[in-house]
Protein backbone atom coordinates (compact mmCIF):
# COMPACT_ATOMS: atom_id res chain seq x y z
CA UNK A 1 0.00 0.00 0.00
CA UNK A 2 1.75 3.02 -0.87
CA UNK A 3 2.82 5.58 1.84
CA UNK A 4 2.93 9.10 1.68
CA UNK A 5 4.44 10.97 4.79
CA UNK A 6 5.05 7.12 6.02
CA UNK A 7 1.36 7.05 6.01
CA UNK A 8 -1.50 5.02 4.22
CA UNK A 9 -4.71 6.58 3.22
CA UNK A 10 -5.98 3.98 4.86
CA UNK A 11 -4.56 4.52 8.31
CA UNK A 12 -6.41 7.52 8.26
CA UNK A 13 -9.63 6.29 7.86
CA UNK A 14 -8.92 3.34 9.80
CA UNK A 15 -8.68 5.50 12.49
CA UNK A 16 -11.12 8.03 12.13
CA UNK A 17 -13.75 7.09 14.55
CA UNK A 18 -11.84 6.70 17.58
CA UNK A 19 -10.06 10.04 16.71
CA UNK A 20 -13.77 11.78 16.32
CA UNK A 21 -14.51 14.08 18.70
CA UNK A 22 -18.10 13.65 19.93
CA UNK A 23 -18.11 16.87 21.49
CA UNK A 24 -17.44 18.78 18.86
CA UNK A 25 -20.53 17.39 16.43
CA UNK A 26 -23.65 18.27 18.80
CA UNK A 27 -26.27 18.97 16.58
CA UNK A 28 -24.22 17.89 13.13
CA UNK A 29 -25.92 15.73 10.91
CA UNK A 30 -23.72 14.89 7.93
CA UNK A 31 -22.49 12.83 5.69
CA UNK A 32 -19.23 13.13 4.07
CA UNK A 33 -18.07 11.73 1.34
CA UNK A 34 -14.21 11.38 -0.10
CA UNK A 35 -12.73 10.57 -3.41
CA UNK A 36 -9.13 9.84 -3.05
CA UNK A 37 -7.01 9.60 -6.71
CA UNK A 38 -3.80 7.85 -7.00
CA UNK A 39 -1.97 5.19 -5.55
CA UNK A 40 -3.53 3.94 -2.69
CA UNK A 41 -6.45 6.16 -2.97
CA UNK A 42 -10.26 5.06 -3.03
CA UNK A 43 -13.78 5.87 -1.92
CA UNK A 44 -15.14 6.37 1.41
CA UNK A 45 -17.97 7.58 3.38
CA UNK A 46 -18.08 9.25 6.80
CA UNK A 47 -21.72 9.87 8.44
CA UNK A 48 -22.21 11.96 11.57
CA UNK A 49 -25.22 11.83 12.92
CA UNK A 50 -26.51 12.28 16.74
CA UNK A 51 -22.81 12.54 17.96
CA UNK A 52 -21.54 9.17 16.86
CA UNK A 53 -19.24 8.91 13.90
CA UNK A 54 -19.28 5.33 11.31
CA UNK A 55 -16.78 5.26 8.42
CA UNK A 56 -17.37 2.81 5.15
CA UNK A 57 -15.68 2.45 2.03
CA UNK A 58 -17.34 3.74 -0.95
CA UNK A 59 -19.11 6.40 -1.93
CA UNK A 60 -22.67 7.05 -0.78
CA UNK A 61 -25.09 7.88 -3.09
CA UNK A 62 -26.53 11.22 -1.32
CA UNK A 63 -23.48 12.95 0.78
CA UNK A 64 -23.71 16.35 1.98
CA UNK A 65 -19.95 17.36 0.70
CA UNK A 66 -18.00 15.26 -1.42
CA UNK A 67 -14.06 16.17 -1.60
CA UNK A 68 -11.79 14.64 -4.22
CA UNK A 69 -8.12 14.88 -4.04
CA UNK A 70 -5.09 12.93 -4.88
CA UNK A 71 -3.78 10.31 -2.15
CA UNK A 72 -0.61 12.58 -1.13
CA UNK A 73 -2.60 15.84 -1.01
CA UNK A 74 -5.42 14.11 1.56
CA UNK A 75 -2.60 12.11 3.59
CA UNK A 76 -0.76 15.36 3.86
CA UNK A 77 -3.62 17.48 5.16
CA UNK A 78 -4.69 15.13 7.71
CA UNK A 79 -0.89 15.37 9.26
CA UNK A 80 -0.74 18.85 8.90
CA UNK A 81 2.27 18.62 6.07
CA UNK A 82 -0.06 20.91 4.12
CA UNK A 83 -1.88 23.68 4.36
CA UNK A 84 -5.65 23.47 3.54
CA UNK A 85 -6.79 26.95 2.38
CA UNK A 86 -3.38 26.39 0.29
CA UNK A 87 -4.03 23.76 -1.24
CA UNK A 88 -7.81 24.95 -1.95
CA UNK A 89 -7.26 28.09 -3.67
CA UNK A 90 -4.51 26.13 -5.93
CA UNK A 91 -7.42 24.33 -7.17
CA UNK A 92 -6.19 20.50 -5.51
CA UNK A 93 -9.01 19.71 -3.58
CA UNK A 94 -12.37 19.44 -5.48
CA UNK A 95 -15.43 19.91 -3.28
CA UNK A 96 -18.93 19.02 -4.20
CA UNK A 97 -22.04 20.39 -2.01
CA UNK A 98 -22.15 21.98 1.16
CA UNK A 99 -18.77 23.94 1.51
CA UNK A 100 -19.62 25.06 4.81
CA UNK A 101 -19.53 21.13 6.19
CA UNK A 102 -16.22 20.82 4.70
CA UNK A 103 -15.02 23.47 6.82
CA UNK A 104 -16.69 21.53 9.89
CA UNK A 105 -15.54 18.86 8.96
CA UNK A 106 -12.33 19.55 10.16
CA UNK A 107 -12.73 20.04 13.61
CA UNK A 108 -14.74 16.92 14.35
CA UNK A 109 -11.90 14.94 14.42
CA UNK A 110 -8.64 14.84 16.28
CA UNK A 111 -5.30 14.97 14.50
CA UNK A 112 -3.85 11.45 13.25
CA UNK A 113 -0.45 10.67 14.60
CA UNK A 114 1.17 7.93 12.96
CA UNK A 115 2.65 4.89 15.14
CA UNK A 116 6.31 5.59 16.83
CA UNK A 117 6.00 9.17 15.45
CA UNK A 118 7.95 11.53 17.73
CA UNK A 119 6.16 14.26 19.32
CA UNK A 120 6.60 17.36 17.03
CA UNK A 121 6.27 20.86 18.57
CA UNK A 122 3.27 22.27 16.85
CA UNK A 123 3.89 25.24 14.53
CA UNK A 124 1.39 28.12 14.91
CA UNK A 125 0.58 30.14 12.14
CA UNK A 126 -1.91 32.67 12.42
CA UNK A 127 -3.36 34.18 9.03
CA UNK A 128 -4.64 37.22 9.16
CA UNK A 129 -4.99 40.60 7.21
CA UNK A 130 -4.68 43.02 9.91
CA UNK A 131 -6.65 46.28 9.26
CA UNK A 132 -6.46 49.05 12.36
CA UNK A 133 -8.42 51.92 12.40
CA UNK A 134 -6.12 54.24 13.43
CA UNK A 135 -6.15 58.52 14.64
CA UNK A 136 -3.06 60.37 14.40
CA UNK A 137 -2.75 63.89 15.76
CA UNK A 138 -1.07 66.06 13.21
CA UNK A 139 0.18 68.62 15.93
CA UNK A 140 -0.64 72.47 15.65
CA UNK A 141 2.26 72.81 12.95
CA UNK A 142 1.06 70.11 10.19
CA UNK A 143 -2.33 70.60 11.72
CA UNK A 144 -1.91 74.29 10.64
CA UNK A 145 -1.58 73.14 6.97
CA UNK A 146 -4.19 70.45 6.96
CA UNK A 147 -6.48 72.70 7.98
CA UNK A 148 -5.10 74.80 4.77
CA UNK A 149 -5.29 72.43 2.41
CA UNK A 150 -9.33 72.47 3.49
CA UNK A 151 -9.62 75.92 2.31
CA UNK A 152 -7.53 75.64 -0.71
CA UNK A 153 -4.78 77.29 0.31
CA UNK A 154 -0.92 76.24 0.29
CA UNK A 155 0.56 77.26 4.59
CA UNK A 156 4.33 77.00 4.64
CA UNK A 157 5.83 78.38 7.82
CA UNK A 158 9.15 81.18 8.00
CA UNK A 159 12.18 80.81 9.84
CA UNK A 160 13.00 83.79 12.28
CA UNK A 161 16.92 83.73 11.66
CA UNK A 162 17.46 82.68 8.19
CA UNK A 163 13.97 83.09 6.41
CA UNK A 164 14.23 79.64 5.17
CA UNK A 165 10.41 79.42 3.73
CA UNK A 166 9.01 75.23 4.74
CA UNK A 167 6.04 73.36 2.87
CA UNK A 168 5.30 71.45 4.49
CA UNK A 169 5.99 73.43 7.66
CA UNK A 170 7.67 71.91 10.58
CA UNK A 171 8.11 73.00 14.07
CA UNK A 172 12.53 73.99 13.53
CA UNK A 173 14.01 75.48 10.69
CA UNK A 174 16.17 72.79 9.16
CA UNK A 175 19.10 74.92 9.05
CA UNK A 176 19.12 77.13 12.32
CA UNK A 177 17.57 74.58 14.17
CA UNK A 178 15.28 77.31 15.81
CA UNK A 179 11.41 77.58 16.09
CA UNK A 180 9.29 78.74 13.38
CA UNK A 181 6.25 79.98 14.67
CA UNK A 182 5.39 82.80 11.30
CA UNK A 183 3.10 80.95 8.42
CA UNK A 184 2.99 82.04 5.38
CA UNK A 185 0.34 81.31 2.69
CA UNK A 186 2.06 80.14 -0.48
CA UNK A 187 0.86 79.54 -4.20
CA UNK A 188 -1.94 78.69 -4.96
CA UNK A 189 0.14 78.69 -8.52
CA UNK A 190 3.87 78.11 -9.46
CA UNK A 191 6.38 76.73 -11.68
CA UNK A 192 7.55 73.47 -12.47
CA UNK A 193 11.04 72.83 -11.77
CA UNK A 194 11.25 68.72 -12.42
CA UNK A 195 9.41 66.16 -13.97
CA UNK A 196 9.98 62.69 -12.21
CA UNK A 197 8.14 60.24 -14.55
CA UNK A 198 7.34 56.68 -13.23
CA UNK A 199 6.51 53.95 -15.96
CA UNK A 200 6.44 50.74 -13.86
CA UNK A 201 4.72 52.17 -11.05
CA UNK A 202 4.84 49.98 -7.47
CA UNK A 203 1.69 49.51 -4.90
CA UNK A 204 0.70 52.67 -3.36
CA UNK A 205 1.84 52.00 0.84
CA UNK A 206 -1.61 53.33 1.84
CA UNK A 207 -4.06 51.73 -0.38
CA UNK A 208 -1.80 49.27 -1.89
CA UNK A 209 -2.99 49.77 -5.15
CA UNK A 210 -1.04 50.00 -8.41
CA UNK A 211 -1.30 53.79 -9.88
CA UNK A 212 -1.87 53.62 -13.05
CA UNK A 213 1.19 54.31 -15.31
CA UNK A 214 3.15 56.54 -16.51
CA UNK A 215 2.29 58.89 -14.36
CA UNK A 216 4.96 61.88 -12.86
CA UNK A 217 5.89 63.38 -9.33
CA UNK A 218 6.33 67.56 -10.11
CA UNK A 219 8.56 69.29 -8.52
CA UNK A 220 6.92 73.04 -8.30
CA UNK A 221 8.04 76.37 -6.77
CA UNK A 222 5.04 77.99 -5.38
CA UNK A 223 4.31 81.74 -5.63
CA UNK A 224 5.68 83.67 -2.77
CA UNK A 225 7.29 86.85 -1.30
CA UNK A 226 11.20 86.87 -0.12
CA UNK A 227 13.74 85.14 -2.09
CA UNK A 228 13.46 81.93 -4.08
CA UNK A 229 16.88 80.55 -2.66
CA UNK A 230 14.66 80.62 0.40
CA UNK A 231 11.50 79.00 -0.73
CA UNK A 232 11.45 75.08 -0.28
CA UNK A 233 10.03 73.09 -3.22
CA UNK A 234 6.91 71.07 -2.78
CA UNK A 235 6.25 67.92 -4.36
CA UNK A 236 3.20 66.11 -5.82
CA UNK A 237 1.61 64.49 -9.11
CA UNK A 238 1.30 66.46 -12.23
CA UNK A 239 -2.05 66.05 -14.81
CA UNK A 240 -1.18 62.69 -16.73
CA UNK A 241 -2.25 64.22 -20.12
CA UNK A 242 0.07 67.35 -19.20
CA UNK A 243 3.19 64.72 -18.90
CA UNK A 244 4.21 64.88 -22.33
CA UNK A 245 4.31 68.85 -22.77
CA UNK A 246 5.87 69.94 -19.62
CA UNK A 247 8.51 72.18 -19.48
CA UNK A 248 10.99 73.45 -17.29
CA UNK A 249 9.62 77.03 -16.00
CA UNK A 250 6.09 75.61 -17.28
CA UNK A 251 2.99 77.88 -14.86
CA UNK A 252 1.31 75.41 -12.91
CA UNK A 253 -1.70 75.51 -10.60
CA UNK A 254 -3.51 72.96 -8.16
CA UNK A 255 -6.23 70.80 -9.12
CA UNK A 256 -8.41 70.57 -5.80
CA UNK A 257 -10.80 67.49 -4.91
CA UNK A 258 -14.63 68.43 -5.19
CA UNK A 259 -14.83 68.49 -1.30
CA UNK A 260 -11.76 68.88 0.81
CA UNK A 261 -11.80 67.62 4.33
CA UNK A 262 -8.00 69.09 5.40
CA UNK A 263 -6.75 65.48 4.43
CA UNK A 264 -3.95 64.23 1.13
CA UNK A 265 -6.60 63.74 -1.27
CA UNK A 266 -7.80 67.28 -0.72
CA UNK A 267 -4.95 68.24 -3.50
CA UNK A 268 -5.16 65.61 -6.97
CA UNK A 269 -2.38 67.34 -8.36
CA UNK A 270 -1.15 70.25 -10.83
CA UNK A 271 -1.70 71.01 -14.13
CA UNK A 272 -0.05 73.41 -16.75
CA UNK A 273 -1.70 76.15 -17.00
CA UNK A 274 -2.41 77.63 -20.44
ZN1 LIG B 1 16.60 79.05 9.59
Amino acid sequence: MAEYYGVTVEDIFNTMEERFRPDKAEGIDMTIGYDIAGEGGGKWTITVKDQTCSVKKGLASKCTVVMRMAAQNFVGLNLGKIDAVSIFTAGKVKIEGDMEAAGTSAKLFKRFKAEGAEEAEELIRLKCVPSIDQRFATGPIMGRFFAGLKERKFYANKCPKCGRVQIPPREICADCRVRCTEFVELGPKGNLLLLDICYYASPDPLTGEVRETPYAVAVVLLEGEGPVEKRESFTHFIKSSDIERANFGDKIRPVWAKECTGGFDDLLYFEIED
